[in-house]
């Protein structure tokens, strides 16, 4: 795949890589994401919650293989966390180019007659608010109109937000349709300055989050109901993101890919 902002990187050159910062980069989708980007030639932001170790071996991987990339915890549910990832992105060499919003956090499966306000409001805030807060922040650093060089950003949605995930978390899936909105805006607002907005929405990928939802085995129960009767993997995904990042698809925005197996 070609990306025109690392053309000029290699072993021997002094101009900065691009950075590339994928939130969540520290396991799962991310974390693949996160590694296929060093490979294209990024510098990779690598955010990062509470798991500073499976985020150190990311990024050691990273630069085994020749990448660059750094690690920074903050929670993407948190502005001041936000603001202070930004400022550390700031002091890199290199110039942004790069978003993935991919943080996203779902809860134990239950009907929302039994959810509580409190877990709601956890939900919205990182899924939707903290999306849109860093979003605001790359595009005030990658806009042309901001004096910026453009870029790409890729918004990590769900299936759920077609499908509505009931009985379930329909608060995860109505955080992921306002995604899937956020995508269809910001791509015609942006689009004439230069960034391309896009969005993936995964189905049943085997990752830790459906630990979270109490189920660690949902994929492999549900894998029969997907029409190619199996569970999607992280790199599938990652390999679908960073596509959509490429000079091969320079001309899609404001595209909603999914990557759900036909389901
Ligand atoms: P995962 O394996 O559970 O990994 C979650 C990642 O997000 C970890 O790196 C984690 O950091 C980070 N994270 C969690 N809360 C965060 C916060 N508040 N601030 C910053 N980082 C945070 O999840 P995944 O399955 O790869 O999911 C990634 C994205 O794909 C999510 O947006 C999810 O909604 C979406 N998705 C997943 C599936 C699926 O079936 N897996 C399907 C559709 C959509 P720590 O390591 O520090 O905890």
């Amino acid at each position: 795949m070609r990306f025109t902002a690392c053309r000029d990187v290699d072993s021997v050159s002094t101009t900065p890589r691009p950075i590339a910062l994928v939130t969540g980069g520290s396991r799962g989708i991310g974390a693949e994401t996160a590694r296929l980007l060093a490979l294209a030639g990024f510098d990779v932001a690598i955010n990062y919650h509470t798991n500073t170790e499976a985020a150190g071996s990311v990024l050691n991987e990273i630069k085994e293989e020749g990448g660059s990339g750094f690690i920074i915890q903050g929670d993407i549910g948190c502005e001041a966390d936000i603001d202070r990832l930004f400022e550390k992105i700031d002091q890199r060499a290199g110039h942004l180019g790069v978003l993935v919003n991919n943080a996203g956090i779902l809860s134990t499966q239950s009907a929302l007659a039994d959810m509580s306000s409190q877990r709601i409001r956890h939900i919205i805030e990182t899924n939707v608010v903290g999306t849109l807060l860093c979003t605001r922040e790359a595009v005030r650093r990658m806009s042309r109109r901001f004096g910026g060089e453009g870029g790409s950003i890729v918004n990590v949605s769900s299936a759920a937000s077609r499908l509505g995930s009931p009985d379930e978390y329909v608060d995860y899936a109505a955080s992921k349709g306002a995604i899937d909105t956020l995508t269809l805006g910001l791509a015609k607002e942006e689009g004439p300055y230069g960034i391309r907005v896009n969005a993936v929405r995964p189905g049943f990928i085997d990752t830790d989050i459906h630990r979270d939802g109490g189920e660690p085995g949902r994929v492999a129960r549900l894998a029969g109901s997907i029409p190619l009767k199996r569970g999607g993997t992280a790199r599938e995904v990652a390999d679908a993101i960073v596509w959509l990042i490429s000079d091969e698809a320079s001309y899609v925005n404001g595209a909603l890919l999914d990557i759900a197996g036909g389901r």
